[in-house]
């Protein structure tokens, strides 16, 4: 090894090898080990109610009408912690209202983070030649704070008005302090899984976790799953694509003095684009897929180890989630279409601005995060109503944290002035966005 971090080496540095055997240690002499008095009491025998299960009945399976335990009742109830969930939830709380955040699974970002997608494109728009930051509110707030931990955080590049690369493990320790500090309150390790409805109004959301099946009652809820699975369930109008899924990786051991696309020395992100057509809501493709780009990365990064100066590499990390670009679109109140949403002063009610992906702007209108007809609920981040050429700019991380914010923002608004979300007043909406750093242009 010259140059670069071998993989025990890596881990030695970033002291992970000693956290290891200090979380470890309990467990490495099992007859050694002797459970205390309260370990002891806590081995109740239980039997779940009965009644619950589903039930196979003439080669059918049924499941039977349970009534379910209320968990929460609250304001605004946000279904999913990526980029848009997140900003959601402490852009609604911002404004005092009682949040609920619930999140598959065990940290925030989404595909940012859990993703490993780490480059922020569209921080900036150019006006006039010179960068301007647009990626404001909770996201310039996020920046600022992976900057402010040193090198390890973000790229230096954003300084210089280029698009940033954040590190995954800093952004989800960082946006975890933020929705920490919000006081929302947080489900982690659990499914969003049904609408509750009360006649063409939304109601709430039934989750899953390890606690079973639970209810969370909510004045206005915000689809932010990024696959509209929330206001799929409550019955609003989507179009339905399959689009690239990739699978993201970040390989380590390259030599310290290479430039590299992450904050951290000989470790460099690698993003992938994948097949172009293939459905991002089903099970099996989902299987198929991991298995397949996990066998392909591996692969790859053999190969790479191969070529003269990388004999030291190794792979880090494959993201333990998958990415799934595109899946359900809503069918909102206005449709994004490329042509019309490049123009300025088409829309009355833009709420925010969108960069990069081909497009210099996309000025985001409010009624693409309101459904045609259900109530209660408002969509964020990328599954609002867009064409697929406006998708490549809105669906990006900047641009989700913009309508998470708007989201956020119009439920309190609807909470505290007792409407609808279509009914919110566009020029508080407005007003409250830019007074919490959002840009408008
Ligand atoms: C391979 C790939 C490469 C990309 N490259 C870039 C890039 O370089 N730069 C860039 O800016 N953008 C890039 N993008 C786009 C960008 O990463 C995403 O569009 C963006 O992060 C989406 O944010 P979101 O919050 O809308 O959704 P997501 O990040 O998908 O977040 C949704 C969250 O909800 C949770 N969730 C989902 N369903 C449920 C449920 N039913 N109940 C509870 N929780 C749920 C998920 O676990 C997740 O945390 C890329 C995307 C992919 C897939």
């Amino acid at each position: 090894m010259k140059n670069g971090y071998s993989r025990r080496e890596f881990i030695n540095r970033l002291g992970l090898s000693g956290i290891v055997a200090g979380f470890g240690a309990g467990n490495l002499f099992a007859d050694q080990y002797k459970p205390g008095d309260d370990e002891l009491k806590s081995g109740k025998i239980l039997k779940d109610d009965k009644g619950k299960s589903a039930v196979l009945r003439s080669g059918k399976i049924f499941q039977p009408e349970r009534e379910l335990q209320l968990k929460s009742d609250v304001d605004v109830l946000v279904i999913g912690g990526g980029a848009a969930g997140v900003a959601a939830a402490i852009s609604a709380r911002k404004l005092g209202v009682n949040v609920a955040l619930v999140e598959r699974y065990g940290c925030f970002g989404g595909l940012f983070t859990g993703g490993l997608v780490l480059c922020l494109i569209g921080t900036y728009k150019k006006i006039d030649g010179q960068p301007v930051q647009i990626a404001r509110g909770v996201n310039g707030e996020l920046i600022n704070r992976l900057a402010a931990l040193g090198d390890c955080g973000i790229t230096k590049a954003w300084k210089d008005g280029k698009d940033p690369n954040a590190d995954p493990e800093a952004a989800k320790y960082m946006l975890s302090e933020m929705v920490r500090e919000s006081g929302a309150k947080v489900f982690l390790h659990s499914w969003g899984v049904d609408a509750i409805m009360d006649g063409e109004k939304v109601r709430g959301a039934v989750f899953e976790s390890k606690s079973g099946r639970q209810a969370i009652l909510a004045k206005v809820v915000i689809d932010a799953s990024g696959d509209g699975d929330i206001f799929a369930a409550a019955g609003a109008e989507y179009a339905k694509y399959s689009r690239y899924i990739g699978l993201v990786h970040r390989i380590g051991g390259l030599p310290l003095d290479k430039n590299v696309n992450t904050p951290i020395k000989g470790v460099k992100w690698l993003n992938m684009r994948g097949d172009a057509t293939e459905d991002g809501l089903d099970v099996e493709t989902l299987t198929r897929l991991e298995m397949d780009y996990r066998k392909k990365i591996w692969d790859s990064v053999e190969k790479f180890k191969k070529t003269p100066g990388n004999e030291n590499a190794f792979l880090l990390e494959i993201a333990p989630q998958l990415g799934v670009r595109t899946t359900r679109l809503l069918k909102g109140v206005t449709h994004l279409a490329y042509d019309t949403a490049v123009k300025p002063d088409v829309f009355k009610d833009v709420v925010g601005i969108a960069s990069g992906g081909g497009a210099s702007q996309i000025y985001i209108s409010y009624g693409a995060l309101v459904p045609k007809s259900v109530d209660n609920v408002i969509a964020a981040g990328r599954c609002i109503s867009m064409d697929l050429k406006v998708a490549e700019t809105c669906r990006l991380i900047p641009a989700c944290f913009t309508t998470g914010m708007a989201a956020g923002t119009a439920a309190a608004i609807a909470v505290k002035d007792s409407c609808v979300p279509r009914d919110v007043n566009i020029e508080k909406l407005q007003k409250t966005l830019k007074e919490n750093g959002a840009y408008l242009g």
